[in-house]
């Protein structure tokens, strides 16, 4: 018979989680290095203790709980996620995959299984980047894209210093963040997209996350009476903008795939209702799992805007000013949670995911592979953010299955 995970215990784990933070409308605000982080990190650590894992803790106030293998000297199979929170966010978005992964080791326990190689639980620091930004700063410390001096001089709005908050919390740990001999990285997530309730699979198999550009376009026109100028003499800033944005929308049709694009940020000056706009500031957003094909969409971009400050007579500049190349998941970690879905008999839909994970970072220094549960309406980062628990329970046996097979591996494997 096939080994499964207890739901009833996983659910009141969670909940439990749920009520530090927890806010009047169902959901959290825990925040990177608050209080409530606090709280929520010292009954993490209080469960990993109870199940018989060693607590360790690293500079960046990442907590591990380590479970050891049958076979000396091999790495970990490390799973897990993050448990700070949007403000007003949801109790599974990261959560989930920490408590998860502590079901995982809870039944393995139940089993009596002692697996070849040593299993560990994780909970990344900051991952939302709400408060300290960037966003997944403590796992891009490991992965070595920061370094421990830059994370610790973060800070935030009210000039508190990311080192100094995690000192005043107690997390401030002594191992090393950095990469150690790790086996593979598996995180369980809610999709915090729409895809998998609206064609009704309970699993996504992520195989890479979409990369992303980010451009800042300032339109320079001609401010003048919105009375006295005639039609003909204008130069619209926001006439221009207009255009972008239409060809920002077109640029996804264009090329097609997984490709999303977006204008969220629009600024225009002066904002007067009998002002022709002079000065237009706008953001694009291009994402997709082809890095080849943003690169496209980009410089298309740019053509598309020469041709439209020519027809307006206007300036248009196109700043790049952020990017993320696509990840590509391990092909090897993929399979294994695809043979686990299989030997449960759960449908599953293989997917690329639209948001970054601290899974982004942990690809470039281990075999790394990440599973989604549907996300009820595609809602995250709000209280209204909802999983179904039969869902919750597929994708904790999933992780289990997977965990099983990667720890159990033949060495060299
Ligand atoms: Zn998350």
């Amino acid at each position: 018979m096939t080994v499964t995970i207890q739901l009833d215990r996983l659910r009141q784990s969670l909940l439990a989680l749920a009520q530090i933070g927890a806010t009047p409308n169902g959901g959290v605000s825990r925040l990177a290095l608050s209080d409530a982080d606090k709280a929520g990190r010292d009954l993490l650590v209080t469960w990993l203790k109870e199940a018989g894992l060693t607590v360790m803790i690293d500079e960046m106030g990442n907590i591990f709980g380590r479970r050891e293998g049958k076979e000396k000297g091999l790495g970990p199979v490390l799973i897990g996620s993050h448990i700070d929170s949007v403000k007003e966010g949801g109790k599974f978005d990261g959560a989930l995959g920490v408590i998860s992964a502590l079901e995982v080791v809870r039944t393995l326990n139940d089993e009596q299984v002692t697996t070849r190689y040593p299993v560990e639980v994780v909970a990344f620091t900051n991952e939302e980047g709400v408060r300290f930004s960037p966003a997944m700063l403590a796992s891009g410390v490991l992965a070595g894209a920061f370094s421990l001096e830059y994370a610790y001089t973060r800070t935030d709005k009210e000039g508190k210093q990311f080192g100094e908050e995690l000192e005043r919390i107690g997390y401030r740990g002594t191992l090393k963040c950095a990469p150690r001999d790790f086996h593979a990285y598996v995180e369980m997530h809610v999709e915090q997209g729409p895809v998998l309730v609206s064609e009704g699979y309970p699993i996504g198999v992520v195989e890479g996350i979409l990369g992303l550009s980010w451009s800042r376009v300032t339109i320079r026109g001609e401010r003048d009476h919105a009375g006295p100028t005639p039609m003909v003499m204008r130069h619209d800033a926001l006439v221009a903008a207009a255009q972008i944005v239409t060809t920002v929308r077109k640029l996804a049709q264009t090329f097609g795939g997984d490709m999303v694009t977006t204008v969220g940020s629009l600024d225009v000056e002066p904002n007067l209702v009998n002002v022709i706009p002079g000065r237009v500031v706008l953001t694009v957003d291009i994402r997709a799992s082809e890095e080849e094909k943003i690169h496209q969409a980009l410089a298309r971009l740019k053509e598309e805007a020469a041709r439209i400050a020519q027809a307006e007579g206007v300036q248009i500049e196109v700043e790049n000013f952020w990017h993320v190349p696509p990840t590509h998941f391990s092909p090897e970690i993929v399979a294994t949670i695809e043979q686990s879905c299989q030997r449960l008999g759960y449908p599953y839909r293989k997917m690329v995911g639209g948001a970054g994970h601290d899974a982004n970072y942990l690809n470039r220094v281990t075999r790394t592979g990440m599973i989604f549960v549907p996300s009820i309406g595609g809602k995250s980062h709000c209280e209204e953010e909802e999983t179904a628990w039969e869902d919750i329970e597929k994708g904790a046996n999933v992780l289990y299955q997977t965990v099983l097979a990667l720890a159990e591996a033949e060495p060299g494997r």
